[in-house]
């Protein structure tokens, strides 16, 4: 008798009921791999949701924590300490950004970059009453700020009123941007790959257009990169990728690979619009979760990241289109990287449970939608397992 069900009927009694989970209670990982407190084993494609960038339990990853778990876990903000100067010179580093502020969770570092370009608007025209300009489908985080410029009505409904002075524009649709455009709006914010979305990149065209916008019209710039980057479709940061630099960007998911970490980030010219006593955490960027960066960050160049979605990104890529040209229910295959997706014309809960059942673990985007954003160490044989097991519960089903 599976101990599973137990737990999991235990779990609907106390937990509140935000999340359909999947009927399984997971109990470590190695590797590409998860295994349930049953010891069944399943290839991983989500890395808890875009996070596990390295795999489970990386040796070196979980050596460097245990470290600062034994000499220093926590701070305060009215302290320096060292792995939190470290990450913070590194993220600079790779993001081509200025100044970083840490944060527990990707929704607050979009909170800090929204108030950060409110600063910065309220300095420069001595007036409250920045606007916003976000898009349709976008994704930026559940709090009530975040949720404000989240694309997805149904989310946002229920809880309004929310904060005042956003405008949703069409994604990939540049006049969209200018004809939300006055003379009080302060920031453009976009994924430059809409994640939770569906999974739509930014054409070229259309995100170097938002920046001539921006800089015409003295408008900031803020790339959510919470689930695109972290190196997750081919660079560190995917508008690297677009040759477009940013002026705040936002940052988490696989910044800390499983502990609560996320940061925005700034040019100096925009980050010196906060003073002390504009913004605050109690445990943002402490030693802990700044070890984890600093693990992480030195492990993406051991382990050459990049390198390896560049590889393997590709080879996901030609096997996606490949399967998508056998089933006719597959309408379009789109992504960048380890970041793909599949659109199907039926919903795919069912394919979901039957890869789930098959020891595969996929995750959708979206009713149609099943997304691919596997740890960034997948290898070429992983790919071919999934397929295999997509492939056999898409001729059962259908
Ligand atoms: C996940 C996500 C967030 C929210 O991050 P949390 O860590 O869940 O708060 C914000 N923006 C994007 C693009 C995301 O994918």
């Amino acid at each position: 008798m599976s101990s599973m069900k137990n737990y999991i009927e235990e779990a609907n009694k106390v937990l509140m009921r935000t999340y359909n989970r999947y009927p399984v209670v997971l109990d470590h990982g190695k590797g590409m791999h998860l295994y349930d407190v049953d010891g069944k084993e399943y290839l991983d494609f989500t890395a808890g949701i875009a996070v596990f960038a390295l795999g489970y339990n990386n040796e070196k990853y979980n050596k460097a924590l245990k470290h600062q778990l034994d000499t220093l876990l926590h701070t305060s903000n009215y302290f320096y300490s060292v792995p939190t100067v470290e990450a913070a010179k590194k993220l600079a580093y790779v993001s081509g950004m200025d100044r970083v502020f840490f944060t527990n969770s990707g929704t607050e570092a979009v909170e800090g970059a929204v108030k950060l370009a409110r600063k910065y608007y309220y300095k420069k025209t001595g007036k409250a009453g920045g606007e916003i300009i976000s898009f349709e489908r976008s994704f930026h985080g559940r709090s009530m700020g975040a949720l404000s410029i989240t694309g997805t009505k149904e989310y946002r409904e229920a809880f309004e009123p929310l904060i005042g002075g956003v405008r949703f524009a069409e994604f990939n649709n540049l006049d969209s941007v200018k004809i939300n455009i006055n003379e009080n709006t302060c920031a453009v914010i976009l994924e430059p790959v809409q994640g939770e979305g569906g999974i739509y990149p930014a054409t070229e065209e259309f995100i170097k257009g938002v920046r001539r916008l921006c800089d015409d019209n003295g408008i900031l710039l803020i790339f959510d990169e919470i689930q695109c980057g972290m190196g997750r479709t081919g660079s560190m940061f995917s508008y690297q990728s677009y040759g477009v630099k940013p002026d705040i960007i936002t940052c988490a998911k696989a910044l800390g690979c499983g502990v609560p970490v996320g940061a925005f980030a700034a040019t100096e010219e925009v980050a010196k619009a906060f003073e002390p006593g504009d913004h605050g955490t109690t445990y943002g960027g402490n030693p802990f979760v700044t070890a984890a960066v600093n693990a992480v960050l030195d492990l993406y160049e051991e382990l050459n990241i990049l390198e390896n979605v560049n590889t393997v990104g590709p080879y996901l890529s030609l096997k996606l289109n490949e399967i998508m040209t056998k089933y006719s229910i597959i309408k379009e295959h789109r992504g960048m990287g380890l970041m793909q997706c599949l659109e199907f014309s039926v919903p795919v809960d069912d394919i979901i449970a039957c890869a789930l059942d098959s020891g595969l673990v996929l995750i959708s985007a979206g009713k149609n939608v099943i997304r691919f954003i596997p740890p960034l160490i997948l290898e070429k044989k992983n790919v071919d397992d999934m397929i295999e097991i997509l492939t056999k519960c898409l001729d059962k089903l259908y």
